[in-house]
């Protein structure tokens, strides 16, 4: 008779693929059944005409800590963003620079019209005080909305309005800043300690270079898992597979489906633009935001500036990113995002190209501290039946590597320490 499996992983995303690692490294025999066609899951790129399309436009901070102990960041061969962001507002584009990392353009910075001057010395005031803050301390805080902490550190409503909704909306997937000021805390600290960055190739070379390190034929595709019982999951081919411990590493509604919870599990989405054309629309590698608050537009990277890998020679590919999912069909949502960004950039951008449009509902959990606690956030849900992904840390790369690595090591000492 064959050996039981010890551990199946279900989702071959960032926290399944970190689980399943760390597991793998303690000497634990796991599988990771995947329904999809490749690992990543939310961080995932496609080729197109020799163009590289993330399926959502996403960024990675070299400060996550979850990320520097996984990840080789040589080999990634991260490209930054500019150290800011240009802000578009009132039919003009102003710089808004990160005071502590880009000091030469403070000037601009304090002179632009965007808030007040105080407002720019309390950004450069409150990454100094998240810097010295450690992670533990800000997730031990009393818990409020990324608006109300804003507020109480001072920040005018302007500032909040023209620089803080478009840039962490962006970032949050929602602009009403209900997001937890944990979140919040916790992305600035990281913001403020590292860069902004692209894989050269794309972002899908995160989830690539760790499958990698797991043993050939760890990560088993096409493998949708229908139900959960006893111990066993049941694939969408009828077909059961057992193991010791089954782990839930996918997104939570679908987590919450298979444990028949009759819970809602909120999320946010993004919808994400993808244009080539012939000469690049600004010159810098720069988040350009939307801080008039209108138009279905939030924010604008010209990616080939960030990484040149991401178009063939000669071209630029520009990523028009909105908030949520616009409630119109693609040809019309086209043609609204042309004409906000003909206002931005001109005539230009009738020589644009259109190369795909991703509309990814299920982007983050929904993170505002009543969303955080009126829904199931647990690692385990019976015995030798795990849980792990983002939504039970931060909706991030950091917080679902993270929640991979929680739960192996409490496997790993709850299960596998007893059985010896
Ligand atoms: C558009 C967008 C922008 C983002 N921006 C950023 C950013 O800038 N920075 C950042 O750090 N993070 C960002 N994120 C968030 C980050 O990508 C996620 O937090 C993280 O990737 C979540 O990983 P996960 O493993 O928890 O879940 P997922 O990536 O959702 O992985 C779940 C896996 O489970 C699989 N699965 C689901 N159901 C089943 C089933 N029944 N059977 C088998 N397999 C199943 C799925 O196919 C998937 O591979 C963004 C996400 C999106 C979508």
């Amino acid at each position: 008779m064959s050996k039981k499996t010890d551990v199946i992983v279900v989702g071959a995303g960032m926290a399944g693929l970190s689980c399943a690692l760390t597991l793998q490294s303690a000497g634990l025999d796991v599988v990771v059944l995947e329904a999809g066609d490749r690992c990543g899951g939310r961080v995932q790129s496609d080729r197109l005409d020799g163009y590289i399309l993330d399926r959502g436009f996403q960024i990675y901070l070299t400060a996550y800590p979850e990320g520097k102990r996984f990840l080789d960041y040589d080999k990634l061969n991260f490209k930054k963003f500019y150290p800011g962001a240009i802000v578009r507002k009132d039919g003009r584009f102003h710089r808004v620079a990160d005071p502590l990392r880009s000091p030469k353009d403070i000037f601009a910075t304090l002179t632009s019209p965007l808030g007040k001057p105080a407002d720019k010395v309390k950004v450069a005031c409150l990454q100094k005080q998240l810097q010295m803050e450690s992670i533990e301390d800000i997730f031990d805080k009393p818990e409020c909305t990324t608006y109300e902490v804003l507020r109480r550190e001072g920040f005018s409503r302007q500032m909040i309005d023209d620089f803080f909704k478009p840039f962490l909306g962006g970032i949050f997937l929602e602009r009403d800043l209900k997001t937890s000021s944990h979140v919040f805390e916790f992305v600035f600290k990281m913001l403020a300690l590292g860069d902004n960055v692209l894989p050269e190739q794309g972002m899908q070379a995160i989830p690539d270079q760790l499958a990698a390190r797991l043993k050939d034929g760890t990560i088993e595709y096409g493998q949708k898992v229908e139900a959960v019982k006893d111990g066993s999951v049941v694939l969408a081919s009828g077909k059961k597979r057992s193991a010791k411990v089954i782990v839930l590493a996918t997104e939570q509604t679908t987590a919450l489906k298979l444990l028949h919870k009759e819970i809602q599990a909120n999320y946010c989405s993004q919808t994400s633009l993808y244009f080539s054309s012939d000469e690049a629309p600004l010159k810098e590698p720069c988040l350009v935001l939307n801080g008039d608050g209108d138009g279905y537009v939030n924010n604008v990277v010209v990616l080939s500036n960030v990484s040149p890998a991401y178009a063939p020679p000669g071209k630029a590919l520009t990523v028009v990113s909105c908030v949520g999912d616009p409630p119109v069909g693609d040809a019309e949502l086209e043609n609204l995002i042309r004409q906000e960004m003909e206002e931005w950039f001109g005539a230009s951008v009738k020589g644009w190209k259109h190369l795909r449009t991703y509309r990814v509902r299920y982007s983050l959990p929904a993170q505002s501290p009543t969303a955080r606690n009126s829904t199931f956030r647990s690692y385990q849900a019976d015995e030798n039946l795990y849980l792990c992904g983002d939504y039970l840390e931060t909706g991030s790369i950091n917080g679902a590597l993270k929640s991979g690595r929680t739960v192996a090591s409490k496997i790993l000492s709850e299960i596998f320490a007893k059985v010896g």
